[in-house]
């Protein structure tokens, strides 16, 4: 978390609930998945468990007026309308947000939206990080020579592993797609030999199906896109890249579902969306994109890049925390007008 984060959530915890509600300002917050009980922390990271997302839920139907995505160009043109709108999403498309996080949000009466990297619903591939951490973990000991890293890597002990993975997570999330996609093939066939069960193992991070993403669909949640591959859109990736990342998983969408207007940027941050990244979802036709910068929705200049807060392991005072996200939004809009808005 950054340093503001830190910060305005230990001063939103000093103000009570019901004082804080009438300063605020409508916001966006996602999760990724929901899992019965987190057994392994360090690589369950985009995990919530149960009980605590349970909480999240009632939190957000007492305090805020949580909006279905079709009234987001009503709040965007009339902010001061809106001051409790809150609008809830989850990233990547978990198999357990059907299984797990869809009962709780249907019996709390609460509208989301689920975005999904439709090459990993496609394929059932794990994300990038995630197929980076469990190499990290499972593969065998030893030195391994990745493709475009300098040195080998040499794994042994869980806790080196562990470590070692955040690092080459760096490096590869930097990276041109074409040669981090060379790192992962070669991950691949390194684990393939394993022979290890790793899609039993690793079964929080499995992925929907089409079939499940058109039963949300027809449940009533709105489907986005979250790029194709789980790939950063910097600004050193090529260009007809960026394109494809965003064109192709609105096409694929729409052919499944009928219609797909939002777009949520894998990782969201400000090194992970270049100029060419925001142009190119504008180009694809959607209506929003979402990153994944503190901010609230009245504070942006350009549609296609909204903020959001990702919600916290456990999250006991949202009413008071999110209108204290209002104090980056001067940071938000400066961003935006680097990249050329
Ligand atoms: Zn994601």
């Amino acid at each position: 978390m950054t340093t503001l984060g830190r910060l305005s959530r230990l001063t939103g915890n000093w103000i009570p609930a019901a004082l804080a509600r009438p300063f605020g300002a409508p916001t966006a917050v996602f999760f990724h998945g929901v899992e019965q009980q987190i057994s392994d922390p360090a690589l369950q990271v985009n995990q919530h468990r149960l009980d605590a997302f349970e909480d999240v839920a009632r939190l957000l139907k007492r305090d805020f007026d949580v909006l279905p995505l079709s009234a987001m160009a009503d709040v965007l043109s009339r902010p001061a309308k809106h001051a409790r709108a809150l609008f809830l999403m989850s990233d990547d498309g978990y198999a357990n947000t059907l299984t797990t996080a869809a009962p709780v949000l249907k019996a709390y009466d609460l509208p989301w939206a689920l975005f999904v990297s439709t090459h990993h619903i496609d394929t059932g591939e794990f994300t990038p990080p995630t197929l980076t951490r469990i190499f990290f973990l499972e593969a065998p000991r030893g030195a391994h020579d990745l493709p475009h890293f300098d040195t080998p890597v040499f794994l042994g002990a869980r806790t080196q592993r562990e470590a070692e993975a955040v690092e080459a997570w760096k490096h590869l999330k930097n990276m041109p797609a074409p040669h981090a996609i060379r790192v992962l093939e070669f991950m691949k066939t390194v684990l393939a030999k394993t022979g290890a069960g790793i899609k039993a193992k690793y079964e929080s991070e499995n992925f929907l199906t089409w079939d499940q993403v058109r039963a949300l669909d027809r449940a009533g949640v709105e489907i986005g896109a979250h790029a194709d591959s789980h790939w950063a859109m910097h600004q050193d990736q090529p260009q007809d890249f960026l394109r494809e990342q965003a064109l192709r998983p609105k096409l694929r969408i729409e052919k499944e579902i009928g219609h797909c207007r939002f777009f949520a940027y894998p990782f969201g941050q400000r090194g992970d969306i270049g100029r060419g990244a925001w142009e190119a979802v504008r180009d694809a036709g959607y209506q929003n994109a979402f990153t994944t910068i503190a901010g609230t929705l009245n504070a942006s200049t350009n549609p296609w890049l909204l903020p959001r807060y990702g919600l916290a392991a456990e999250e006991s005072n949202l009413a008071a925390f999110l209108p204290v996200l209002r104090a980056n939004n001067p940071r938000l809009r400066t961003w935006q007008s680097q990249i050329g808005t």
